[in-house]
């Protein structure tokens, strides 16, 4: 296969606590360490690991965000990915709008396999990958814990509720990562020098004319309620008591 694309979401890191702005409009991002999508991470590795067994010639980073983008990219081309594409906007875009606009990339660089993460951190709305698979009328496998290219078929095994399930699909397709896939690599600092001669490319959104729009409104955010102090019981018998107390047990 010729080439890989890797979709990175620039979010805030996951160490981060998060807090909601007083007027519960959204959250507060100013100021905070943002990163790589985790899962994106885990997508990017994998892309690699492909290239390295000679599966595929060049891997190419897409992210829809800020200028301020450019850092997850720059940190994704340190990892080894080739070279990297800036679809800029100031705007949050829905996930059916992501899509939107990875159809678009995907038409202009015809890719063999497109890796997502199975969600972003900060939405977790787990679809952009399934929307892309939808309105680019090509097969998708999501929530993959291993990955095996074979010429024009890739072999994916999902983690589902049930277990795990083996499913072969065609070439090209979309595939959204699980955390158990991989280990993604550290970057180590000739990469990071190196990284920096890699291009990227920055592209308007609006040049891709697509409709961005948001169909979706939110009426408010809310920090979930404080949860109340656990308890240590020293035993089985203690917890059985303790349980029956509060109305558990019978
Ligand atoms: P979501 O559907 O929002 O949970 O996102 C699922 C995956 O879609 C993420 O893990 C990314 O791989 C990709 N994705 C979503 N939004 C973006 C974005 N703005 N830029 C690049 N990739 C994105």
């Amino acid at each position: 296969m010729q080439k890989i694309i890797v979709c990175l979401k620039r979010v805030v890191d996951y160490n981060v606590r998060i807090r909601v702005k007083p007027d519960g409009s959204g959250v507060i991002t100013e100021g905070l360490k943002m990163s790589i999508n985790p899962f994106d991470e885990i997508a990017l590795e994998e892309a690699l690991r492909i290239r390295e067994q000679g599966k595929a010639q060049e891997v190419v980073l897409v992210s829809i965000g800020p200028d301020d983008a450019q850092q997850q990219l720059r940190t994704g081309l340190a990892m080894g990915a080739d070279r990297a594409i800036l679809v800029q906007t100031s705007a949050e875009l829905e996930p059916l709008a992501a899509a939107r606009v990875l159809r678009q990339i995907v038409s202009r660089e015809q890719p063999g396999l497109v890796l997502l993460g199975k969600q972003a951190i900060d939405d977790d709305c787990n679809q952009t990958g399934q929307m892309l698979a939808a309105l680019w009328n090509r097969p998708q496998a999501t929530f993959a814990s291993r990955l095996e290219l074979d010429g024009t078929v890739a072999t994916v095994t999902r983690e589902v509720d049930a277990g795990l399930e083996v499913l072969e699909v065609d070439l090209p397709a979309v595939v959204t990562t699980d955390l158990r896939l991989n280990e993604p690599r550290y970057v180590k600092l000739p990469d990071i020098m190196k990284a920096k001669k890699k291009p990227i490319e920055i592209l308007a959104i609006e040049s891709l004319g697509v409709d961005v729009a948001p169909v979706l409104r939110v009426i408010r955010y809310e920090a979930p309620a404080a949860r109340s102090r656990g308890v240590m019981v020293k035993n089985v018998d203690e917890l059985v008591g303790a349980l029956h107390d509060r109305g558990f047990l019978a």
